[in-house]
């Protein structure tokens, strides 16, 4: 018998905990659930488990590379969700954000900046947009790195690129990290952002996208306001194709 993927009430009875937890953390903080938007990671998992989301009233996904993304998104009849792409983009994957994705978690780059304002101008399609940022100098991770984060901004901001809306700032913990470690990071990330939005003047460079399964009550004591969950909610990763 084939393996049994995760059936559709277990995924609701997930998604339903996981608010109840985010709500309870908001709360402890001062903070409100709603400040913090749940993105349910579907990333190597089946359209069916995203439909099995989407009637859990889910409307925020993330996926991580192009290819899976199309597997689901290119297949929903009723579209309604907003899609985050939370994965490394390659340069040459750009053209296919526009119609598909609203938000992007990971620009790194001036060149990938520019890519993708021109892949939008075609559509019209403006994407919001996070910066990417190694807090923790992770050797493994992409990123930009803490000093280099302020010339980035400024490049791009002097660019003018119309489709682009830079929102705020994306981070993913470092495997293995101490809580201690992780909430330092965490912490410091919610520092560059008030630091960028000040030093810039960019009132709506508001976002904080950190925590994942294993990290995101840490995430919302130090002031995340967007969470990407995948595990916690789906069951385990099926194998990439
Ligand atoms: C896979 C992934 C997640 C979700 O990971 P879980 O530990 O399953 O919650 C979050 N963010 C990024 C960037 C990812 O690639």
């Amino acid at each position: 018998m084939a393996t049994t993927p995760t059936i559709p009430s277990v995924i609701i009875d997930n998604i339903e905990r996981v608010r109840a937890q985010i709500c309870e953390a908001a709360a402890t903080s001062g903070r409100s659930g709603q400040d913090i938007r749940l993105i349910a990671v579907s990333k190597t998992q089946s359209l069916a488990a995203v439909q099995a989301a989407l009637s859990a009233n889910q409307e925020d996904f993330g996926e991580n590379t192009i290819q899976d993304a199309r597997k689901k998104i290119d297949h929903l009849l009723n579209n309604t969700a907003v899609w985050h792409f939370i994965g490394h983009l390659q340069n040459n994957k750009t053209k296919y954000l526009p119609g598909r994705f609203q938000w992007l978690h990971t620009l790194d780059s001036l060149s990938l900046a520019k890519k993708i304002d021109g892949c939008l101008g075609k559509s019209g399609q403006t994407l919001s947009v996070l910066i990417q940022v190694n807090v923790s100098n992770d050797p493994d991770k992409y990123g930009v790195d803490n000093n280099s984060l302020p010339e980035l901004i400024e490049t791009i901001l002097n660019e003018d690129l119309k489709q682009i809306q830079l929102k705020g700032l994306m981070t993913i913990g470092k495997l293995g990290a101490s809580q201690s470690e992780q909430k330092t990071a965490f912490d410091l990330l919610r520092e560059q952002r008030d630091k960028m939005a000040e030093s810039f003047e960019l009132p709506s460079f508001t976002e904080l996208s950190m925590g994942m399964s294993g990290d995101y009550l840490l995430a919302i004591e130090s002031g995340s306001t967007m969470i990407r969950v995948g595990s916690r909610i789906f069951g385990a990763r099926n194998k990439p194709e």
